[in-house]
């Protein structure tokens, strides 16, 4: 099975596999359909690095695939049946598993040196998808209509995260919002903040590329930062009041997103870079009384995620700009580096 290997810090190969084979009674055996490549991919290849990851391993974790054989005590899914797949499956014992916080399970991320080994999260410290076929228990897996392309259902993931934690913003019809940053996951929040009724979503994009996908996806303006000041532009799109929300999913512009917000406004900060430090006035966030939520990964969301992505509510089919066969990851990593797309997704053989 052709698989990219994760070698260290900027590396990677591509090589054979043996095909696993199923050994407990409840997991299931997947062929995988598609691949998506994230930013924490791309953060995980930077020099420096900027996400650890677990050197030997299958990478890409953003993977959906076909049931081809069940274990056992397998009655949920049958061979035929597509899935997306959770790659961030919590472990159920540890203290934040049992106090309802799945998303921040203890066994996911362990990143002190020696112990990724007994980390869970599959394509970052386990194997992932990249290859042919994998062996995954059957409660990360989640069905799918069979009709459902496969570079849609690569989605998933990235979709869980943003689905879920865009709920913290309980937005309401005609609240505005202003997005920074318009990679894959900037685009996921613009369509959903628009499914959720935004009047006004300010998107700020370096990329023109990324901008013009923006506004095809429901963004009502975009913002080149290098040309113009986004703060000043939100506060122009609503008479000087602030939006309501602020999407940070750049990774260091937490104090913009704090500034674009209306008195009591509310932030997201997603953008994900483990290096980078945003300074913040802290006037600024008290005397607004600014709400700001951290977000990492989603919570019991991949059910309706599969809902989101086979119903066709959101236009998931214009964030998907570029597919490559596996032989080609290189090039597909190196089209997701230069952002002149929004999401690439791999397909193995
Ligand atoms: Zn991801
Ligand atoms: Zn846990």
């Amino acid at each position: 099975m052709k698989s990219v290997i994760y070698k260290g810090p900027g590396e990677f190969t591509i090589e054979d596999r043996l095909e696993p084979s199923i050994q407990n009674v409840d997991d299931i055996k997947i062929k995988v359909l598609g691949v998506a490549i994230c930013g924490t991919d791309i953060n995980i290849f930077a020099t420096p690095q900027k996400h650890p990851c677990r050197s030997g391993i299958i990478f890409g974790h953003e993977f959906c695939g076909q049931v081809v054989e069940v274990g056992s005590a397998v009655t949920n899914l049958k061979p035929g049946d597509k899935v997306i797949v959770d790659p961030h499956g919590p472990c159920g014992y540890c203290d934040a598993c049992l106090a309802g916080w799945p998303e921040r399970c203890e066994n996911l991320y362990l990143h002190e040196p020696g112990f990724e080994g007994q980390a869970n999260a599959m394509g970052v410290f386990k194997d992932g998808g990249l290859t042919s076929y994998t062996i995954i228990p059957n409660k990360f897996a989640y069905k799918i209509a069979d009709d459902t392309p496969a570079e849609l259902m690569a989605l998933a993931e990235p979709l869980e995260c943003c689905g879920y934690s865009i709920e913290k913003l309980n937005i309401h019809v005609g609240d505005t919002v202003c997005v920074l940053g318009a990679g894959p996951i900037g685009q996921l929040y613009t369509a959903l903040a628009k499914a959720n009724g935004a009047s006004k979503i300010i998107v700020s994009e370096p990329i023109e590329y990324r901008r013009k996908k923006a506004l095809e996806i429901g963004a009502t303006r975009v913002v080149d930062p290098n040309k113009e000041d986004i703060v000043q532009v939100c506060m122009e799109e609503t008479d000087g009041v602030g939006v309501d929300h602020c999407i940070e999913a750049v990774a260091a512009m937490l104090m913009d997103a704090i500034e674009c917000v209306r008195a009591r406004g509310k932030v997201l900060q997603c953008g994900h870079d483990e290096t980078a430090v945003a300074p913040v006035r802290v006037g600024e966030v008290l005397k607004k009384e600014v709400e700001i939520h951290g977000v990492f990964l989603g919570k019991y969301y991949m059910a309706k995620a599969a809902r989101i992505i086979e119903s066709g509510v959101l236009p998931l089919e214009k964030i998907v700009t570029h597919t490559f066969p596996i032989s080609e990851y290189g090039k597909a990593l190196d089209l997701a580096r230069s952002g002149q797309c929004v999401k690439v997704v791999v397909i193995p053989e």
